[in-house]
């Protein structure tokens, strides 16, 4: 069931000198009822941007997003408020959205008092359910932010994030800047959370692996396009745009096939302000071709649920 779609979005943003970043090129997205859609792709291409328009921190230039058929980029006022309980986000660093003079439990219970007014009383009891439910003790409701570990403190965000029950939680690089053991953890609490509670989840990264492990859907976005879409399954075996093999090849796994050459991204990707013309991965691919620097290729589907952005694939080419 696609809960929520997204139809041609573009941002742009103003830059110096009369430039313009293009942060977000057309992208056309869905996200499906009690799955994983995993956004992938290096620091500054364009993963947060698109996601933020999701929770109305900011609107695109062109293009819209329907949630169960309403267009949320419009939202004002009351409707606007609405949203924010059906979609919630939380950060990399919790502690930045965290008040440090704010124990844990109203931490947790803020949104609560803001949108549906409980009462006071009410508030430990609340705490200790959702502290429960993200796998923290409940006496943990009289801790202050900077008594926890990094993990724990992105539990609690978590927990607040689900105060409200919303459908979907973006996750904007939430395990980023845990220990790997920790990352894993966080990764089966998600997991676990979306069996039982059937949340939708946006998950922002920058490590394919970690995508890999919750995605369903995994969306590759490069320089503001995105460039390939397939089931997070398919990821070892079927990837096709040689930015995703390179992204996969970057991390070694055993059941790659290493049949086909593995292409390993050497030269660094050029500012998202002085994006060439056609392919925006044309600096850094092996496999550049003479229309590759006239067109920017289209997603084309190649198979149910796999597309792909990349003039190898399209319909018609060699
Ligand atoms: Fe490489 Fe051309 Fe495909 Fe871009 S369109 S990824 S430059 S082969
Ligand atoms: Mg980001």
């Amino acid at each position: 069931e696609v809960i929520l779609e997204a139809k041609h979005v573009t941002r742009r943003f103003a830059a110096s000198h009369g430039r313009t970043l293009l942060a977000n090129n057309d992208i056309n997205l869905k996200m499906y009822k009690g799955e994983t859609l995993g956004l992938v792709g290096e620091s500054g291409c364009g993963k947060s941007t698109f996601m933020r328009f999701l929770v109305s921190l900011d609107t695109p230039s062109e293009g819209e997003i329907l949630y169960r058929g309403t267009d949320i980029t419009k939202l004002k006022g009351e409707e606007l408020r609405n949203n924010r309980q059906n979609i919630q986000m939380v950060f990399q660093d919790p502690t930045l959205s965290f008040n440090p003079k704010m124990n844990i439990r109203d931490i947790v219970c803020e949104p609560l008092m803001n949108f549906k007014k409980i009462k006071k009383s009410e508030k430990d009891a609340v705490c200790r359910k959702l502290l429960e439910m993200v796998e923290l003790p409940g006496d943990f409701a009289d801790r202050y932010p900077h008594n926890m570990s990094g993990g724990q403190r992105q539990r609690v965000a978590i927990a607040r994030a689900l105060a409200l029950e919303p459908e979907i939680v973006v996750l904007d690089e939430a395990t980023s800047a845990l220990d790997v053991s920790v990352q894993k953890t966080v990764i089966e609490l998600i997991t676990k959370l979306q069996r039982e509670k059937n949340i939708t989840f946006g998950f922002i990264c920058h490590d394919i692996a970690l995508v890999q492990l919750v995605a369903h859907q995994v969306a590759v976005m490069y320089l503001g396009n995105l460039v390939e879409v397939l089931p997070g399954k398919d990821l070892d075996m079927k990837a096709m745009h040689p930015y995703t093999r390179a992204l996969m090849g970057a991390v070694f796994d055993i059941n790659m096939d290493f049949s086909k050459p593995i292409e390993s991204i050497e030269s660094e990707a050029p500012s998202p302000l002085d994006l060439p013309q056609g392919c925006p991965f044309q600096g850094r691919c092996e496999h550049c071709m003479d229309i590759c620097k006239k067109e920017n290729p289209k997603l084309v589907e190649v198979e149910d649920g796999h597309s792909v952005a990349c003039h190898l694939f399209q319909k018609g080419s060699k």
